[in-house]
């Protein structure tokens, strides 16, 4: 026997525990070296710069 609900559940009810399931956008900024969307307060993965200065090495693109 599989379990079985006791109550009906309400399209309300249902509705209401819904409403805090919303996801959220994510936020982004434009890196002032390169232009390219990156997370903010996170070294941009398109030149490797945070605040300016270079932290990471970024190897070069693949071509195709
Ligand atoms: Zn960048």
């Amino acid at each position: 026997m599989t379990p079985l609900p006791k109550q009906k559940m309400t399209k309300a009810r249902g509705r209401k525990r819904r409403s805090h399931e919303a996801l959220t956008k994510v936020t982004l900024t434009e890196c002032p070296q390169c232009g390219s969307k990156k997370l903010p307060h996170q070294v941009c993965h398109t030149c490797g710069t945070y605040k300016g200065q270079q932290v990471l090495v970024i190897a070069a693109k693949k071509t195709k």
